[in-house]
């Protein structure tokens, strides 16, 4: 727990990283997804979250909820581990960054199954291998979990946002027949496509996304309420194919400069695991051509850099505090 003075100090340099990246040029923005997300176009926060007890910094909307959308791919394929074990997951799907957008309809040919469970098709693969007896238990299960990694036992789908996704389930419906045919996806695919649809309309703020994350640096565990969201031996699966796969076809560039295993989502979100020290969570919406918060990843970069979190910087700092100076 850290004092009151270093509490303040930390809060202080989050706000002025906050108001440094406010200002962003119209032109910097490729697109909001759903288009009306522009709405919410100047909202943005940044969250972090200490795995020793969940001490929350934050800075900017960090109250304003909005959908995980592509984020949720994380936790649902950790539950596919759990649910399934590595071996029969790995059979379904791979662990190999696509190179193509998050939606394209590309598999890997030569082992049938999706490249990784960070673009639809292997997410889609995940949500159908999520144990239960029908998708109302599957869904129930999913949200159980993804309760448990941000701490809030009242996440729920906001069913009002599956209509305004409707041109993006039609490519999966796509991605998912091809898959059929395919023999890479057996079960009922209209049911797959609303569960996975679901799955993206949960609603977090960023300050559960940062706890999400710490639960994720964390060996699984929930660090602030002491929770096992997901089994320690499977935590470093997740994290790795977020390293190589998580930031879409901008994922090595990510890989290069920031360094850290992170996800995003069209929502604007993006959260990063600083193993064994911090999770982070950020929420923008203006994307970049990649389909990447702009804000998200500049500020993820200054952080990181500012406090030598790379994993292979040559001279990382030990805390937050030190660098706190
Ligand atoms: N619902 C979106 C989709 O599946 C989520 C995409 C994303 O965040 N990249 O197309």
């Amino acid at each position: 727990m850290p004092t009151p003075e270093i509490h303040a100090r930390i809060d202080e340099r989050l706000e002025a990283l906050y108001r440094r990246h406010l200002p962003m040029e119209d032109r910097e923005v490729e697109s909001y997804d759903p288009p009306e997300m522009e709405r919410e176009r100047d909202l943005f926060a940044v969250s972090i979250a200490t795995v020793d007890d969940g001490t929350l910094y934050h800075a900017g909307d960090s109250d304003y909820a909005f959908p995980l959308q592509s984020i949720s791919k994380v936790f649902t394929y950790g539950l596919a581990l759990e649910d399934n074990g590595r071996e029969k997951v790995l059979e379904r799907i791979g662990v190999e960054p696509s190179g193509d957008a998050y939606n394209s309809i590309t598999f890997d040919k030569r082992n049938n199954r999706p490249h990784n469970p960070m673009v639809n098709a292997g997410a889609l693969v995940a949500a159908d291998l999520v144990a239960g007896r029908d998708t109302g238990e599957q869904l129930e299960r999913i949200l159980e979990k993804y309760r448990l990694y941000a701490g809030n036992p009242d996440l729920e789908v906001d069913e009002s946002l599956l209509d305004p996704q409707a041109r993006s389930t039609d490519r999966n419906r796509a991605i998912s027949y091809l898959m059929r045919s395919f023999g890479m996806i057996s079960d009922d695919i209209e049911e797959n496509l609303l569960l996975y649809g679901r799955q993206c309309s949960v609603r977090v703020n960023s300050n559960e996304l940062a706890l999400m994350a710490a639960t994720l640096a964390n060996g699984g565990v929930n660090p602030k309420t002491g929770e096992q969201a997901l089994q320690r031996e499977y935590t470093r699966d997740v994290l790795s194919v977020m390293h190589t796969c998580g930031m879409y076809d901008a994922a090595g560039q990510w890989a290069y400069s920031v360094g850290l295993p992170a996800k995003s989502g069209v929502s604007g979100g993006i959260l990063v695991v600083v193993p064994g020290k911090l999770g982070l969570g950020v929420f923008s919406p203006g994307l970049d051509a990649y389909g990447n918060s702009v804000r998200g990843v500049k500020v993820c970069r200054e952080i990181s850099e500012n406090l030598g979190l790379h994993v292979f910087a040559d001279q990382a700092e030990d805390t937050l505090l030190q660098t706190a100076d």
